[in-house]
């Protein structure tokens, strides 16, 4: 029997960075897998081919919208699905394989199956053909992921009702899509099929869209996204789909309760969030404890209840997002390796992909409140950046909140252009406790955008120049 200083069980983002961290410091590395490619959700069925479709969508959308008077004459854009589709797919490969190449080039052993923890240090793996292998572990690194969560009374086929997978590779854009659920996954699929040309309805029992964002970010992003076509229907619950005829019946009603009415669509899409994966690893025979939500209970050093067994990513608590999975991968294997790996969960970004982008990092407003903190906010709107007037990219804003006392710099909100690429400047800034001043007095690049959150940073701290 093979025995390894690590075994990985999950390749996706949170797994795999883990492995090639332990075998980068010398260790020997085995990653189990029970799908045919790596990479997990987010290369294969989550982040990757969801940006894929938003960006070419996207394309698709300007190409009709903002080329005439950009002065750039197209004629009438024709969507080619397949091809679109077909780009998605090679995004996915070159991702998977990306990941293939790397524990080839740090000597990481890949093993095809599906992982199960049979003690501490043993992990058995059963092939896809029902076969069984054993291999021992000095340590053992839970990273299974998550799943898309059902709804009772909606049945998923991938076929007319779908969960985001289903919704990534729709062969035809469907005539109505209806979206259940206004978090991230949803608005970012609907936003994909609306421009494609779906009427989309987006139900969220909620009375708001993207619970946890900034209430102010949220609210503008649901005027954004209303104007370009999303319908909302927020405080509501989908009671039930009737699927028997030729058109799905979504059943919806107040959330406070009352009459149900019947909204009609050809898919519907199952998005109310998702819950962490760990059907047959054993955790209860091994006794190792999990919460009231599933997840694998961790330490600060991320040991389970079972010594030498530790879990990361969307398994454990926290934002269920690819970086802070790769974050925590890199810390367990340091941590394993004898370091002090670590990870600040203060600064963890969070991206809407939607256009514009939303993107957050720190805390909103509303935390701000809640904990009695004392903060002044800065805001600059896109609508007085040059770089964005030329794009024409003027709706949004950068809000900079800072702490009234300090100046420390508590939390950074983005609805605009590129939103999620400028918000790295605002983790920069907080990993190292930079104030409203700092990043105010920083020379930025003109004609930027980014030239907006140092304007929103001169607000926060005494006042911006272009307002
Ligand atoms: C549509 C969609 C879009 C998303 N977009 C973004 C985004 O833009 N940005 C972002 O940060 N996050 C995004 N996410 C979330 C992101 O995908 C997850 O946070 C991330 O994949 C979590 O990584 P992980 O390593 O914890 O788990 P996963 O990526 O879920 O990987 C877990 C892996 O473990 C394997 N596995 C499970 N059980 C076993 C077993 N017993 N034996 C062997 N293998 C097993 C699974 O097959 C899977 O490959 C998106 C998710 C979805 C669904």
């Amino acid at each position: 029997m093979t025995t390894y200083d690590l075994v990985v069980i999950g390749s996706g983002p949170g797994g795999y960075v883990c492995a090639i961290r332990a075998a980068q410091l010398g260790l020997s590395v085995a990653v189990v897998e029970k799908d045919a490619t790596y990479g997990g959700t987010c290369l294969n069925v989550g982040c990757i081919p969801s940006k894929a479709l938003l960006h070419t969508s996207e394309m698709f959308d300007k190409a009709t919208h903002d080329f005439p008077a950009f002065g750039i004459e197209v004629g009438t854009p024709r969507l080619d699905l397949p091809a679109m589709l077909a780009h998605k797919d090679a995004v996915v490969e070159a991702n998977t394989s990306g990941v293939a190449y790397l524990f080839k080039k740090n000597k990481i052993d890949g093993i095809r199956g599906t992982g199960s923890i049979s003690g501490p240090g043993k992990v058995r793996v059963t092939d896809t053909v029902g076969g069984t292998s054993d291999i021992e572990a000095k340590a053992i690194v839970i990273a299974t992921g998550s799943e898309w969560t059902p709804l009772p009374g909606v049945t998923v086929d991938e076929k007319r009702i779908v969960s985001s997978t289903g919704a990534l590779s729709l062969p035809v854009v469907p005539k109505r899509l209806v979206v259940i659920g206004a978090g991230v996954i949803g608005l970012e699929l609907g936003s994909v099929w609306r421009r494609l040309g779906a009427t989309v309805t987006v139900v969220e029992y909620l009375d708001r869209i993207l619970p946890g964002m900034d209430g102010e970010l949220a609210k503008q992003g649901q005027r954004i996204l209303a104007k370009q076509g999303l319908t909302f229907r927020l405080a509501s619950k989908v009671a039930g789909v009737d699927a028997s005829g030729d058109v799905l019946k979504v059943a919806v009603e107040p959330a406070a309760g009352g009459t149900a009415e019947t909204i009609e669509a050809d898919i519907v899409l199952v998005a109310i969030g998702r819950r962490p994966f760990t059907e047959g690893l054993g955790l209860a025979e091994t006794g190792i404890a999990v919460d009231d939500r599933r997840r694998v209970i961790v330490d600060e050093h991320f040991r389970t209840s079972v010594a030498g067994i530790y879990a990361l990513g969307d398994v454990v608590r926290g934002p269920m997002l690819a970086h802070k999975a790769e974050d925590e991968g890199v810390a367990v294997a340091e941590i394993i390796a004898g370091q002090a790996g670590h990870v600040n969960y203060g600064v963890i970004p969070a991206v809407v992909y939607t256009h514009p982008e939303m993107a957050s990092v720190g805390r909103t407003e509303e935390e701000l409140k809640a904990a009695g903190i004392e903060y002044r906010a800065g805001k600059f709107p896109f609508s007085a950046n040059g770089r964005a007037r030329a794009m024409l990219e003027k709706d949004g804003f950068v809000k900079v909140l800072a702490d009234a006392a300090t100046d420390r710099v508590l939390g950074v909100h983005i609805i605009g252009p590129l939103a999620g690429e400028l918000i790295g400047e605002a983790c920069v800034l907080m990993e190292f406790a930079g104030a409203a001043e700092d990043l105010g007095r920083i020379c930025h690049a003109h004609p930027t955008l980014s030239e907006a959150i140092k304007e929103a940073a001169l607000a926060a701290w005494f006042k911006p120049i272009h307002l």
